[in-house]
């Protein structure tokens, strides 16, 4: 690996990073880094208040281009969380813009304000240069996971994991230094941080960040040259409910060159009505924090709705049953738990050499995640080991499948499916929904009848509840401990 960013060495007078209405070119972008890198402490990991702003992505940069450790920290972490992850990644400094109000424990870190105007006024980064480029191997970032299903772990991310990941994609999506990229994504996970900024900056490209994200403002980015949008589910449902009474919108997406979910399943139905709208499949990627992307829908290959494609390049994948032996290959039936190899992989977890240790499989990361694959080769995600796979009656049971026959009912507008422990049959299926009308919530017997015509009779939920809302984290995945510990 040569360069993380050639395109900042370039630095030319291209567009590199748009917020709102403020913009850094490539050039002004090497300026403010290499300035910022030059005030680091270059002996400590540095921790990023990563609000979504052009000061979090110069700040990330700057951690990057002098090869000191960044760790993104939500801004809307409670005290919990917050203490959890400082005392876990022992930042010695923080990186923040002139606004951010920190919080303990952040605020009793020494601060290096993110001043954009003044980087680049300043005399002294006018004759920038970048310092000499770290090592492969050494960490880049530190990212913790989501916390879906437990407290988040540090996940240390390698300069090379992060590079061939996103020249991986640059394969897979063909995405090129021509690409505008449009979204409206977090900046303190792998999804918004590491493919939604650092993917258009390696490749030479522009990304547009929404600040916050609005169907309203994906309509006027992806109308005014975006070739691209990233999205998680949550995004994707929101547009597809507002093509139906925004016809600008619909027209807008149907321009684009890629429209590309993940993090979580997309429900089929969703899939369904944005290609009603607007002509365009959304194609889905899989990827955790340890392993960044693994799995993609091609530009050039057959979107397939229900799958998340074929492994990219370099990337190694195995279906593995619980006694560790391989399940069939291309058995669409026969279902393993994705282990994953290759160049993409994280490092270790920070301070958990045990944790690192049981994630292996010899070479093989354990995703936790099961799957099928199709005979040629596409993934199917069936769900997570520990939440979404049901052991009921001697079957084992996926709860994504049967969220997406709940969610084709007109009378339902979120779902969930859950195990919980039954003297019959070991585990029996309960469904959560959020009836698309309070008032007049659909019939639960009438759901479970859906579901055993559609599926299969073991498959239909043996208890519906109904809710105002799921819980759901940032990034909009379901918090399915919290349904299940909620009872
Ligand atoms: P934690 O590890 O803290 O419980 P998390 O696993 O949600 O949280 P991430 O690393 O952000 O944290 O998410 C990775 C997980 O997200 C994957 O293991 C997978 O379950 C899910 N995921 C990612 N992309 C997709 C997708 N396209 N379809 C379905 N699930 C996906
Ligand atoms: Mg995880």
């Amino acid at each position: 690996m040569s360069l993380l960013f050639p395109a900042l060495q370039e630095a030319s007078s291209q567009t590199a990073l748009r917020f709102g209405d403020r913009a850094l070119s490539y050039h002004e972008l090497a300026r403010a880094a290499s300035g910022l890198a030059a005030r680091l402490d270059h002996s400590a990991r540095v921790a990023v208040w990563a609000t979504p702003t052009l000061e979090t992505a110069v700040g990330v940069i700057a951690g990057l281009v002098a090869g000191v450790p960044v760790v993104p920290v939500n801004p809307k972490s409670g005290e919990r969380e917050l203490t959890h992850i400082i005392g876990d990644s022992t930042p010695a400094q923080v990186l923040a813009g002139p606004d951010a109000d920190l919080p303990e424990p952040l605020s009793g870190l020494p601060r290096t304000g993110v001043d954009l105007d003044e980087l680049l006024s300043d005399e002294a980064t006018a004759s920038w240069g970048l310092p000499p480029e770290p090592s492969p191997g050494s960490a880049a970032l530190i990212v913790y996971t989501s916390g879906t299903t437990g407290p988040p772990k540090g996940v240390v991310l390698s300069r090379r994991a992060i590079a061939s990941n996103l020249d991986a994609l640059e394969d897979a999506w063909e995405w090129t230094a021509d690409d505008v990229l449009v979204h409206g994504l977090p900046l303190f996970h792998v999804h918004g941080l590491i493919l939604g900024v650092l993917g258009p900056l390696r490749r030479g490209g522009t990304l547009r960040h929404l600040g916050h994200f609005t169907p309203e403002g994906v309509t006027r980015e992806l109308a005014g040259g975006g070739t691209m949008l990233f999205g998680v589910p949550t995004m994707y449902h929101r547009l597809a409910a507002a093509c139906e009474t925004a016809p600008e919108l619909a027209e807008a997406l149907r321009g684009a060159r890629l429209l590309v979910s993940g993090s979580a399943a997309l429900p089929l139905p969703d899939h369904e009505r944005l290609t009603r709208a607007t002509g365009q499949r959304v194609i889905e990627r899989y990827g955790m924090t340890e392993t960044l992307m693994n799995t993609s829908v091609r530009a050039d290959g057959e979107p397939r709705p229900g799958t998340v494609g074929v492994p990219l390049r370099d990337v190694d994948v195995r279906l593995v049953d619980e006694s560790g032996e391989r399940v069939p290959e291309g058995d669409s039936e026969s279902v393993g738990e994705l282990q994953v190899r290759g160049p993409n992989l994280f490092t270790e977890y920070l301070n958990r050499p045990d944790a690192t240790t049981e994630a292996f499989d010899g070479g093989w990361f354990r995703t936790g995640d099961m799957a099928t694959r199709d005979p040629d080769g596409y993934i199917r995600l069936v769900g997570r080991k520990a939440t979404d796979l049901i052991k009921s009656g001697g079957y084992k049971i996926g709860a994504g499948e049967i969220e997406n026959v709940l969610l084709s009912h007109s009378g339902v507008a979120e779902a969930a499916v859950t195990g919980e422990p039954d003297e019959d049959l070991g585990e029996r299926v309960v469904a959560w929904i959020v009836p698309a009308d309070p008032q007049s919530p659909p019939d639960g017997d009438a759901l479970s009848a859906l579901v055993a015509e559609q599926l299969a009779p073991h498959k239909r939920p043996r208890v519906v509840r109904f809710l105002d809302a799921l819980p759901r984290n940032d990034m909009g995945k379901v918090l399915k401990r919290e349904l299940s510990g909620g009872q």
